[in-house]
């Protein structure tokens, strides 16, 4: 089988060039003898490759002085939990945006830890679209505001962040990490899982503003600890070496195509072939609240279920592999991050007219 067009949510598509570099250099970095998966992390050939990617990140993203970048594992799950043993230690309270799955579960999570209060959900309208938010809601003395920027399993995002005022806004990045530029100054602490846009599975980034570190509770074990991991250049333990290398050279990829501006115009170009193509079909619909449309995943439907499994089996037998929606909602979904290239759309569009007009 040829090479396929990888729609999946996460683990997803690399940058070719990225993988062909990888393989050039398994068995020799760079006349070391041996591959990055089999070097120690603090050897000499290895402190380049995780300080050039700890560089190449903040340049990147343009990540202010005054934030860490930590280099960590346990995926964002694990960081639900993180994220309260960390920064919920002056009143104990904390704010949470239920737009989907994933901001629910952390919001289940941080419950053992104080007193959590969801301040919208969207879940009567099945997370179609990101709630609407009322100010008075939020609670000035709540140690941080926390929101899913992008909902992965039902294909929304913030446009506007929350006004939070004073209280630190912590945002989950999982699935648009790197897919245009942000200004992190208007955060507390971002964080996500590499393994939708960044790098393999294995890596998990967290940027904190450094004024945050240094309060986690007595009880945070000493591997979810930031501050533990950012004094220890993410070395206090083995890091993922092998993920870390693997997304500095997605970030070198991303630098040699003109950054993150570029990236934009390049993932907004995508969104629209599809949503376009939605939006004037008259067998496949786009379930989400329009304005709240994420660019990163793109969910849609037919009228029925036996159409939806005809048109993913179909589809992959063409080559458009895992269009299949989240197993909590159905139907279809069509994860179109930073390394689908515009060609991938384009032709998974003239596939669905086809299949629109054979059906
Ligand atoms: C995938 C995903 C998660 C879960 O990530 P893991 O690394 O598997 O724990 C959390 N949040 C968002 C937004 C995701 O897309």
């Amino acid at each position: 089988m040829d090479r396929v067009y990888n729609f999946s949510a996460g683990p997803s598509m690399l940058p070719e060039s990225v993988l062909n570099e990888a393989a050039a250099q398994m068995l020799n970095y760079e006349g070391t003898g041996q591959s990055v998966m089999e070097m120690s992390h603090r050897s000499k050939a290895y402190e380049p490759i995780i300080y050039g990617a700890l560089d190449l990140f903040r340049k990147v993203l343009n990540v202010p002085d005054n934030y860490k970048i930590i280099f960590c594992q346990g995926g964002a799950s694990t960081q639900f939990a993180a994220i309260p043993l960390n920064f919920m230690n002056g009143s104990g309270k904390a704010d949470y945006v239920l737009s989907g799955q994933f901001s629910t579960k952390a919001y289940k999570e941080a419950q053992k830890y104080g007193d959590v209060k969801a301040v919208a959900s969207s879940k009567e309208q099945n997370f179609s679209c990101i709630p609407a938010l009322d100010k008075s809601q939020f609670r000035p003395d709540a140690d941080y505001f926390y929101i899913c920027q992008n909902n992965t399993i039902y294909g929304t995002r913030f446009t506007t962040l929350p006004d939070t005022g004073d209280v630190p806004l912590i945002a989950d990045v999982s699935s648009c990490f790197l897919s245009e530029p942000m200004d992190v100054s208007k955060y507390g602490v971002i964080y996500g899982g590499a393994q939708k846009n960044v790098a393999p599975a294995g890596l998990t980034v967290v940027i904190v503003r450094e004024d945050l570190l240094g309060k986690a509770r007595d009880i945070t074990p000493v591997m979810l600890d930031y501050k533990v991991l950012a004094d220890n250049d993410s070395m206090y333990n083995t890091p993922p070496c092998w993920s870390i290398y693997m997304c500095k050279l997605v970030l070198e990829w991303i630098e040699s195509i003109g950054g993150l501006e570029k990236m934009q115009l390049h993932n907004q170009k995508k969104a629209q072939i599809l949503y376009d193509f939605l939006d004037s079909s008259s067998m496949f619909k786009n379930p989400v609240n329009k304005p709240d449309r994420s660019m990163m995943n793109v969910t849609f439907v037919t009228e029925s279920d036996e159409l939806n499994a005809k048109f993913v089996k179909e589809a992959a037998q063409a080559g458009f592999v895992n269009l299949k929606g989240h197993r909590s909602v159905g139907g279809m979904r069509a994860s179109i991050y930073n390394a689908m290239p515009i060609e991938g759309v384009e032709k998974l569009v003239e596939f669905m007219k086809a299949f629109e007009k054979n059906n």
